[in-house]
């Protein structure tokens, strides 16, 4: 699954067609941004392998585009030839959009001729749905296994019977040619894992059976960290069960990595402090699962339309996780590019000006890898010993309160942290304001969603405890003298609500806290003309082709 820093959408009411202007307006909400990194300490077979894996990349493109919507290739080629300004425009849209709607708009269409967006995309036939469903509940054997198959289309034979036909046998063409592209990249490498990675990974193109290269994935331990095959099943908008083609070409960040370790390090003490009743603490952690923090060289396909993804977990197979667990990959430059172009320009319209320059990315992403890791800390059944997980006694409160935790936990765990000596000093003047300014980022998207819920109710909570002050002009601040116990009582107030399990208490915290105040809505309605997301622009990839 992946996250994107956002969910819910603008909506803009259409009446007919945009025009050229209306395009470029639509298109401006994601920021044209070079995405780099650096590779001066790949040996040239990592960079060998490197460029085969962006050629693969972008063979997947077109796949994805036609997995989406089988009017596309051909619409593709028609708007290329198109040298007008307004086919220009059309075009651009189009390959942000990856298709003729626009996906920041509730899908509505801006080019002439095209249905509305299939909900089934190209893997089943529009008329199948009921047929499809009933197979999904009482088909058997071999039939339920390619219904509910990742790697499948549906599709009608000749006397309009439904069949099942799998990917590599659909798109064997292309196929065939991204497996050539992994297989070089498999010969370049030196490094024993990614070979594995990728040879296993090429078999799978054409025998459509992808666990042992998704083992094998999970397995990696390389400088080049690649991603790539049929994986998230969002586009299938019926069932979510078929996976969309999409890759991430990534390297490994050293620096963060090694900071991560650092972090990880910590844990075991971290939770032996945590600010509960002690019979509420894990006396011993379990493993955690293995994230990765990465630099983005090339993203395509489902990977790369519309709002960019910043973070995901894989694999999706659940008889593969229920014994190997997932591995998190985390793009870092993806995460500093959204911090340029949308949080800056968030701080500097609802932060007091003279905490603005005090925002900083270390802090910000200092402060997402803690909450990652803080999803682990803390009561994971209640009450404990009861063998009921805190998601089941919470039910649909779950998702927010855990988002909330992780977070304002991840908050205390930093201030920790600085207090040992482990992390700088000077994080603890940048770390609580650019919480603040990353608070409205994430209720931009309103409280649909778990991530703004639970931003609502921490925004609201340390209001209230004047940690967090509401100046002139719904300017926000940090009182400092305040925020640190503020901090520490909320996670003391989330965690042992999740060791309680008390649904109704939950429903009442969520209730009172969960929502947009006046102070809250002033600042967010400054935001109009802060770009939603960034448009990646991929030169250090184009550099390494072209060398
Ligand atoms: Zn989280």
């Amino acid at each position: 699954m992946k996250s994107a820093m956002l969910t819910s959408l603008l909506l803009l009411s259409l009446t007919g067609l945009p025009t050229e202007a209306e395009l470029k307006t639509q298109v401006a909400r994601f920021a044209p941004t070079e995405l780099k990194a650096d590779l001066s300490q790949l040996p040239a077979s990592e960079k060998t392998a490197l460029a085969a894996l962006v050629r693969a990349a972008k063979r997947l493109d077109s796949l994805f585009l036609a997995q989406v919507w089988g009017g596309n290739p051909s619409l593709l080629l028609s708007l290329s030839q198109d040298p007008s300004p307004l086919g220009k425009a059309r075009l651009h849209a189009f390959l942000v959009n990856k298709g003729p709607w626009s996906r920041l708009d509730n899908d509505a269409p801006f080019l002439p001729g095209v249905p509305p967006k299939p909900p089934e995309a190209a893997f089943y036939p529009g008329d199948a749905k009921d047929e499809i469903q009933k197979l999904i509940q009482s088909g058997e054997g071999e039939v339920k296994k390619q219904v509910t198959s990742f790697y499948t289309v549906a599709r009608r034979d000749p006397a309009g019977a439904l069949v099942w036909r799998p990917y590599s046998e659909v798109y064997a063409t292309e196929l065939a040619l991204v497996a050539r592209d992994l297989e070089d990249a498999a010969s370049a490498t030196a490094n024993a894992s990614l070979k594995a990675f990728l040879s296993a990974r090429a078999k799978a193109l054409s025998s459509n059976d992808y666990k042992a290269s998704d083992v094998a994935w999970m397995e990696l331990d390389s400088a080049v960290e690649p991603t790539v095959g049929p994986y998230e099943v969002y586009e299938d908008g019926w069932f979510n069960l078929k996976a969309a083609f999409e890759a991430f070409i990534t390297v490994l960040n050293v620096a963060e990595s090694q900071k991560l370790a650092t972090l990880s390090g910590q844990l075991q003490e971290l939770e032996d402090h945590l600010p509960i009743d002690h019979e509420y603490r894990n006396a011993k952690l379990g493993a955690s699962s293995p994230i990765k923090v990465v630099d983005e060289i090339f993203a395509s396909g489902d990977a790369n339309h519309g709002v960019q993804t910043a973070a995901y977990n894989l694999p999706n197979d659940e008889d593969l996780t229920r014994e190997k667990g997932t591995k998190r990959v985390m793009l870092k430059n993806v995460q500093e590019a959204k911090f340029q172009k949308v949080l800056l320009p968030i701080a500097r319209s609802v932060l007091a000006p003279k905490s603005q320059k005090l925002v900083s990315f270390d802090a910000f992403f200092t402060h997402v890898l803690m909450h990652e890791l803080m999803h682990g800390l803390g009561p994971h059944e209640s009450p404990p010993g009861s063998q009921k997980t805190v998601r089941e006694a919470l039910a649909s409160d779950y998702s927010a309160l855990e988002e909330a935790k992780a977070d304002i936990a991840g908050l205390w765990a930093l201030q920790q942290l600085v207090d040992k000596g482990v992390l700088p000093k000077e994080l603890e003047k940048s770390m609580y304001v650019t919480f603040l300014a990353s608070a409205f980022r994430t209720l931009r998207f309103g409280l649909n969603e778990a991530h703004g819920k639970g931003q609502a109710l921490q925004l609201n909570y340390l209001l209230d405890k004047g940690a967090f002050t509401v100046g002139p002009g719904c300017h926000f601040d940090v009182d400092p003298a305040k925020v640190k116990d503020a901090v520490r009582d909320l996670t003391h107030d989330l965690m042992t609500l999740e060791a309680e399990g008390d649904k109704g208490k939950a429903d009442a915290l969520l209730g009172t806290l969960g929502l947009i105040r006046p102070d809250t809505k002033c600042a967010l309605d400054k935001l109009g003309k802060v770009p939603v997301d960034i448009e990646p622009k991929f030169v250090t990839a184009e550099k390494l082709l072209a060398e």
